[in-house]
């Protein structure tokens, strides 16, 4: 029950936030996973991305779930970003746009669990990214993957079943809930059958490479062309062979 409406709620604000806010940007239905933040994959995040990971009971002292979701781009939105090596000023407003939503979203979350009794936190953003190594102390990608959103792709997005083409967000929270169960199929078609490389053919910047990828590089482009106009921008690929 309490799961069901922590769904609800995200789903609810993120599909009526153009309205409200008559934004620009339209976003599909965001999908929402839940991990036990006792999860031993917490502490394997301290040595796969770094020792300052954050775990979360360090957010939050009495911390029992971390909460992922995934907020979609509309094929639309991601249409506009195709070819180029720059943003389209749709994808740029888009991004402007979705930080703002994902604030806004976090804001209405904790009010709403307050209400409920329960306490929840987000990573400070101060603390998220190290400037120099361009690694965060609070992966959301990772952690979304322990919550069972998805799977990592060649372009280093998570790959959900909606895609790879959004945002992803997460916060801790005190209320216990069932976790999800992990997706254990690869998603990425190049990590199920060495087929597709379509994302590295976009990065016009060789920032991603097969077998490498210059965080430095893709920070001075910022250009989302590895998130459009792929197998993966709006579907698992790979659950659709499967399926
Ligand atoms: S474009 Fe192809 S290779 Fe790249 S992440 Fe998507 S499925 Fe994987
Ligand atoms: S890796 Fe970076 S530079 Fe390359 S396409 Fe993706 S966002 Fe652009």
């Amino acid at each position: 029950m309490m799961k069901e409406s922590i769904r609800e709620e995200i789903e609810d604000f993120v599909l009526s936030y153009h309205d409200q806010h008559s934004t620009v940007t339209v976003w599909g239905s965001p999908i929402v996973g839940f991990a036990s933040a006792s999860d031993p994959m917490f502490n394997l995040l301290k040595s796969a991305i770094s020792e300052s990971h954050a775990m979360p009971a360090e957010l939050l002292h009495n911390a029992r779930t971390v909460v992922a979701f995934f907020l979609p781009f509309t094929e639309e939105t991601a249409g506009t970003n195709i070819g180029g090596g720059t943003p389209s000023p749709e994808w740029d407003k888009a991004w402007t746009e979705a930080w703002k939503l994902m604030h806004d979203l976090y804001l209405h979350m904790e009010s709403f669990l307050k209400a409920g009794g329960h306490e929840s936190v987000i990573m400070p953003s101060r603390h998220k990214l190290d400037l120099d190594k361009l690694i965060s102390d609070w992966s959301d990608r990772h952690i979304a993957v322990i919550a069972g959103l998805g799977r990592f792709g060649l372009n280093n997005m998570l790959i959900t079943e909606k895609g790879c083409c959004g945002l992803v967000g997460s916060f801790v929270m005190s209320a216990g809930v069932e976790p999800d169960p992990q997706r254990h199929h690869e998603a990425c078609l190049y990590r199920y059958n060495g087929e597709c490389m379509k994302c590295i053919e976009r990065c016009v910047h060789n920032a991603l490479l097969a077998d490498n990828f210059d965080r430095h590089k893709c920070a001075e482009h910022h250009c989302g062309k590895c998130l459009v106009g792929l197998p993966c921008s709006h579907v698992d690929p790979v659950q659709k062979i499967m399926a």
